[in-house]
């Protein structure tokens, strides 16, 4: 005999509601009395704002860590996957799940965080961040394709959809009796030099989306080539230093295709370019055990023998010494070093050596979040503070937006109206307050659809119908 059963999905907005970074967002299956029948986690980021670890990450959770059956991962990025660590320490012991490459990726992204964290005390910090508990996340993970639908409870099922945002990124594509819902992880500013674009999913009724840039738009992508050839041919005139804070997961690998096709071309005069992040290094040699996850041309350009991430003039730069050595080391010249916002990293020591010279440049590549020193260099302060030390600006600060990962507003609502006919409503977060209100209003004026910008920690309800046999 067939039972109809009502339940809800209750949806917590843990993080990542009202800001950018500490995407946390716990999804339980309730039934009709009241009782929790399964709960997963989306995503377990690090909040970063000024610093690579804000101490709001160590508030209480609203949920106990211990009782939570599954984790999804939509990708490798430390603000969606940094707080894993604190969820072992606090007792999960579920599965974790994402795409093969992002499983790559949190390897040697979660391996990063705890060589930053261990300088860290209190809150526990130093009994979280620990080799073991990477070492136990890593036996909890299990990696599936795109589109290779998978059970995470009898009931819910999940699918992968390729974001274009990273390697390995993914949306989430929850099933629950008659209905879905997508968690989107962040959106790829696609086209992308190097990944396919996001991919159309259909069939979505309720959406979590990310809103980094939806208030703003971007410069396209000729104009970003254009502009980063020019910046690199008046760094060589005034045979300065070109300092490029960067994000070591991705944007790194993006430049390196970028200034590969420029080297290749005879388009730049020939000068050393350094990549002065361990990090990147190693994300690196990941991507290039991937590469069956990049867009065709690319793929292509591999087969026919290019190494697209390697040029004459290329140093990486993986021990401390021969970082150091670069300041030795003569113009004109380009540094590619972590941190993208300047929170922290080899970056910084490149920025107190170089901001003071009129001949150098400081070349903005990214996102920068409020309070970070990068974003203090963005809206051009005279000096700034790093290590304690006031450092006078007197090198350019250049600005390149169309780098960035994300899809600006327009593109962000182009995605929601390609999924207009079944969308019942839109809940925007990971964006700063003003730039979710700003989708907010735009998916409801344009597209005449629901949309809302939740709070942290505020919780949604989904009713739902279950048939089971009785
Ligand atoms: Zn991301």
């Amino acid at each position: 005999m067939l039972e109809e059963q009502k339940r809800k999905l209750r949806i917590t907005f843990a993080g990542g509601a009202g800001s950018v970074t500490g995407a946390n967002f716990l999804v339980e299956d309730v039934l009709s009395d009241g009782t929790v029948n399964f709960s997963f986690l989306v995503d377990c980021g690090l909040i970063q704002n000024s610093s690579h670890a804000d101490p709001a990450n160590w508030r209480t959770w609203p949920y106990d860590a211990k009782k939570v059956d599954v984790l999804l991962v939509t990708h490798a990025h430390t603000d969606h996957i940094g707080r894993i660590p604190r969820l072992l320490y606090e007792g999960f012991q579920g599965k974790i799940i994402s795409t093969h490459p992002t499983k790559d990726l949190a390897d040697v992204m979660l391996e990063d965080t705890i060589h930053i964290m261990s300088h860290d005390h209190g809150h526990h910090i130093e009994k979280m961040y620990t080799e073991e508990n990477k070492k136990k996340a890593l036996s909890y993970w299990t990696s599936y394709e795109y589109h290779q639908r998978f059970n995470i409870s009898e009931d819910i099922t999940a699918e992968f959809y390729d974001s274009g945002h990273i390697l390995g990124s993914a949306m989430i594509k929850i099933y629950f009796g008659n209905s879905t819902i997508l968690f989107t992880g962040d959106l790829g500013n696609s086209p992308s030099p190097l990944l396919p674009d996001t991919e159309k999913v259909e069939g979505v009724d309720y959406m979590v989306m990310e809103s980094v840039y939806g208030d703003r738009n971007h410069e396209d992508r000729d104009e970003r080539r254009k502009k980063l050839e020019e910046v690199i041919e008046n760094n060589y005139t005034n045979k300065g230093t070109l300092v490029i804070p960067t994000f070591s997961l991705e944007r790194t690998q993006e430049l390196l295709f970028e200034i590969n096709s420029f080297v290749e071309g005879n388009r730049i005069p020939k000068m050393p370019i350094y990549v002065d992040s361990p990090l990147a290094i190693r994300v690196t040699d990941v991507f290039e055990k991937n590469i069956k996850y990049f867009k065709e041309d690319v793929k292509d350009q591999i087969l026919k023998g290019d190494n697209i991430f390697s040029f004459t003039g290329l140093r990486e730069t993986l021990a401390t010494e021969e970082s150091k050595h670069i300041l030795k080391t003569q113009n004109p010249k380009i540094i590619i070093s972590a941190s993208g916002m300047s929170t922290g990293g080899r970056v910084i020591h490149h920025e107190k050596n170089y901001l003071p010279g009129k001949e150098n440049t400081l070349l903005i590549t990214g996102y920068q979040s409020a309070g970070s020193l990068g974003r203090k260099l963005e809206e051009g302060a005279k000096s700034v503070f790093i290590m304690r030390e006031e450092v006078p600006v007197h090198a350019k600060i250049e600005k390149i937006k169309g780098y960035s990962g994300h899809k600006d507003s327009d593109h962000l609502l182009e995605f929601v109206d390609g999924m207009v006919d079944t969308l019942k409503s839109v809940y925007v977060v990971m964006g700063e307050t003003k730039a979710s209100l700003r989708l907010v209003q735009r998916i409801r004026e344009y597209l005449g659809i629901r949309a809302f910008s939740p709070e942290e920690n505020e919780v949604l309800e989904i009713d739902f119908y279950k048939t089971k046999t009785k």
